[in-house]
Order: structure tokens, then sequence, then C-alpha cells
């Protein structure tokens, strides 16, 4: 692995507490494996609740200087980190291919959109300011000030290992606050390449901490904490769950980007060329491993046909393959185990009526190919969607379109909302009262109308009901790593 890179310091396989790269104390470790062929890369330390008390230690005593810097000295590490970054992005996107599968092309996009979070921060730090309120009497006068919550635990997930440490950590820093990360076990690698660069960029000690190890116990450590003010948590709506309830015991801030399952309404006056591509895009990126990806297509009837022949016709041409290789627009899922709950979902969806336009299976390699043990499914479209199908409710999480039928408009909106999910939906049309009057409608954080390039960091991202609470990017992302504080002045 380390001859594959230009710097080889890029690759540190122990967690960072305190500023110093350290082994769990009693020296277990976990195996990180390409989702590719199967096979280990590396191993990184196994921490537990010990070594998270040690880093929120490291983190509570580094608040004390770094909330009180002026915001100009913080953007200016910022962006001190921001260049050590982008000059091993070739490096970085080598790693987040390697260790969760995804195509190199979709790395840099990651990487492209993850570090201008850093950037973007680094200026906001500069911007940030309180309020003068107009006073109802002579005598007193009211300020706001806002000031950083304290020690933010973060825990981020495997599907884009990358962007989802930048887009938490860059306003948390900004803001004043000091970080404990637990980045997903399946991807600790481009974690530790971020902390390697922010000590090169003289991140203060303590300043950033990450750590890997036992979820659960490290979870548990983070949210019991009284110095940990805020929880930030990128992952399942069930951990999400837990740890809102553990925050409960400290009244912690918690911003939760959970699950989703986002339908994609196509009307009968869409661009269906352009709504097909669209739709692999958002359903197929990263295998269909993100929580804003297509999960539900919504079709009007009148176009049925002439929309799935489009659509077909773009999924059979993906190609699976190996991440690294040119060529190569789908990589593996990220586990075994995710293979066999993809393809549980979609045998339960023929079972029930759904027939499969392409894909459907697990694909079959040549005897001897190194990808034979990797962990791969076939793009799949299945036509045929009813609502009892366990996809229509659940999120995929793999590379499967599921084709629905509607007739109307409002019955393409009840089908829409009828989820617990409410993160992020698309629709085409070219009728502008249809489409301001269908946003409106929809039960979601965010919408793309004809477009599903939705994120940006200067755009609040984030769910309503069960995919969670708070927003990250944006000046709005900001305030959620800040207090605002009340300061009233008698002026005699
Ligand atoms: P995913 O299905 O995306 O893997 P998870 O919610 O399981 O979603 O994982 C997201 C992150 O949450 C990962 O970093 C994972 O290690 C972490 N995690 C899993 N279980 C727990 C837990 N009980 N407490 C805290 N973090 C957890």
């Amino acid at each position: 692995l380390v001859g594959t890179l230009t710097d080889s310091s890029i690759l540190k396989t122990k967690v960072y507490i305190g500023g110093e790269f350290i082994e769990a104390a009693d020296g277990s470790t976990l195996e990180v494996v390409n989702p590719a062929t199967g096979q280990r890369i590396a191993t990184v330390p196994r921490c537990g609740a010990n070594e998270t008390r040690a880093a929120i230690a490291e983190a509570a005593t580094a608040f004390e200087s770094w909330g009180r810097r002026p915001g100009k000295e913080r953007a200016a590490i910022l962006k001190r980190w921001y260049g050590e970054v982008v000059s091993a992005r070739d490096d970085i996107t080598r790693l987040m291919t390697l260790e969760s599968g995804k195509p190199l092309a979709e790395s840099r996009s990651e990487f492209d959109n993850g570090v201008a979070s850093i950037e973007w921060f680094a200026e906001e730090a500069t911007r940030s300011c309180g309020d003068v309120l107009e006073s109802p009497d002579r005598h007193r006068r009211f300020m706001v000030l806002k000031q950083p919550v304290g020690v933010v635990g973060a825990i981020t997930p495997w599907n884009f290992p990358f962007s989802m440490i930048t887009r938490k950590v860059s306003p948390a820093l900004a803001a004043g606050c000091t970080v404990v990360l637990k980045p997903s076990e399946d991807t600790p690698l481009t974690a530790f390449a971020l902390a390697g660069l922010a000590e090169r960029a003289g991140m203060p000690r303590g300043v950033l901490n990450i750590l890997t190890g036992d979820a659960k116990a490290i979870g548990e450590a983070l949210v019991k904490s009284e110095s940990v003010r805020k929880i930030g948590f990128t992952g399942s709506t069930t951990v999400g769950k837990l740890l809102m309830q553990g925050a409960a015991s400290t009244v912690k801030r918690v911003s939760l980007e959970l699950g989703g399952n986002a339908p994609f309404i196509v009307f009968e006056d869409a661009d269906i060329e352009k709504a097909a591509r669209d739709v692999v895009g958002s359903s197929h990126r990263n295998s269909g491993q993100t929580c804003i990806c297509t999960n539900r297509v919504l079709v009007h009837e009148s176009i049925h046909d002439a929309f799935v022949e489009a659509l077909t016709k773009r999924v059979a041409a993906l190609r699976l393959g190996s991440g690294l290789e040119a060529g190569t627009t789908q990589g593996p899922l990220i586990s075994a185990a995710a293979v066999d709950r993809v393809e549980g979902k979609v045998r339960d969806a023929l079972a029930k009526g759904a027939v499969a336009a392409c894909g459907g299976a697990r694909p079959s390699w040549e005897a001897g190919s190194p990808l034979a043990g990797g962990y791969f499914f076939e793009p799949t479209v299945l036509i045929g969607g009813t609502v009892d199908m366990r996809m229509f409710h659940e999120e995929v999480f793999g590379p499967v379109t599921p084709v629905y039928k509607f007739a109307t408009d409002d019955e393409a909106v009840q089908l829409a909302n009828d989820t617990q999910y409410g993160l992020a939906a698309y629709f085409y049309t070219r009728d502008l009262s249809r489409a301001w009057q269908v946003a409106e409608r929809l039960e979601y954080g965010m919408v793309g109308v004809n477009e599903v390039a939705i994120t940006s960091e200067v755009a609040p991202f984030g769910g309503v009901k069960q995919s969670g609470l708070g927003r990250e990017q944006s000046k709005y992302g900001l305030a959620e790593f800040q207090d605002i504080k009340t300061v009233c002045l008698g002026i005699g």
C-alpha cells in the first residue's frame, strides 16, 4: 500500500490523540479491507472508553485556548490545513478508493466537495458575528454573543470517508469548538491522513483528535461525558436514535444526518432523457450507497415505457469493477453483509411481482479474477414496483432503481411522502407552477427540481421526520456549533 502513494507519510495507521499518533492501550487492532477484493490492506487500533476519555480530556484542555482565539487565527490554521490537504489530493483519493471501493472519479469528486468545506468555513470563521438589539427602554441594552458550544463528539460513516469528516470538523473548528472524531472502522485511513495533515498545518495539540475502535464503547463514552457538549452524527437512523437517547442524560445538542428514502418523480412534461440520466447519477452514485440516493422512481403512467427504456439502456451500460481501474463506473458495496441485504430486498421485490429490466443478481467474474472475492452486485432496474415491497419503505443502499407508476400529481406527492424518512427528494417537470407547488408539498429537508447535484458547502444539508435533526454546511451549519448568549447591560 505504501508503495502506491506519492508521499508515504500520508498513510497513518494509529489513532491521533493529544497531538500524538498512538496504539490502543491494550494493543488490540482492527483490520481494514479493500471491498473490491476482500483483502486486508491495513490494521488500525481498536480503542475503547479509556482512550475516548483521554481524547475528550485533551479536547477539553485545548478548548480553553482554541475557543478564545480570534476567528482570524483559527481561520489561518484552517487555511493551512486546507493547503496541506489539497496538495495530498492524489494520495488521499487513492486511500478513499482502496478502503471504500468507490471509483477514483467519485473519490475525486467527493474530495473536491469536501475540501471546499474546509476553505469555506475558514472564511466564515472571520465573518461570524453577534448582534445588538433595539432596546424597548432607556436604561438597558441587549447584545447577543455567539460562542463555541465546547467539545464536539463526531461520528462519521464509510460511504463518504472524507467529506463527512470535513463538513463536521471544519465548522466546529471555525466556531471555536474542539473535536473528538470517530470515523467508520471501515474507512479509517482517510481520517488518519486528515489528522496527519492537520498536524503538518500546525493544528494545536488536542484541537482535533481521531480514534477508531469499539463503536458502541466510544459512542457511549462520548454521549455520557459532561465535557462533550454536542454530538454530530451521520449514519443509520437506529444508531442516531441511540445517540439521541444517550445525549439526553447530559442535555447535549445533537445534529443527526440519518437514513433517507428519496423519491424521484418524473412528471409527464419532463425531459425524459435528462431525467433518465439523472436518475442513474443519483441512484447509482457510490453504487447506491448514499443517504440522498434515489430510492424510488415515480413515473407518470403516460411516459412510463419510454422512460424505462431510456433508463435501462443507461444502467445496462454501467461498468462494474475495481475503483482503481480506468473505465470502472461502479465499485463494490462496502461489505459481504451489505450485498446480502441488497439481495434480500431485490428477492422480496421480485417475489412480489417486480421484474428486473437489467441486473438483479451478483455478477459472475472469470475464474481467478481478484474481484471474485469482492462485494459486488449488478446495477439493477426493477419495474412493476408496488407499495407492499420492502424497498418502497426501506433504504436499499445498493445499486438498485425500482420504478413505480402514478396517474396524478396528488398521487405522486402522496406516494413520495409515504415514508418515515424526509431527507432528499427530486422531481422533474417543465411547468413552473407545478414546480413551486410540489416543492412546497414534499416533506423533505432538500428538494432537487430538475437537478440531482443538490449539495454544496453554501447550502444547508439535512432532513426532516426520521431523517434527522439540524443542518450541516452553510451559515446554518456553523450556527449548530455556536451557543447564543444574551448580555444585558444596564446603563443607568
Ligand atoms: P451505516 O449503516 O452507514 O454503517 P451506522 O449507523 O452503523 O451506519 O454507522 C455510522 C457510524 O456510526 C460508524 O462510524 C459506526 O462505527 C458508528 N456506530 C455504529 N454503532 C454505534 C453505536 N452503538 N454507538 C456509536 N456509534 C456507532
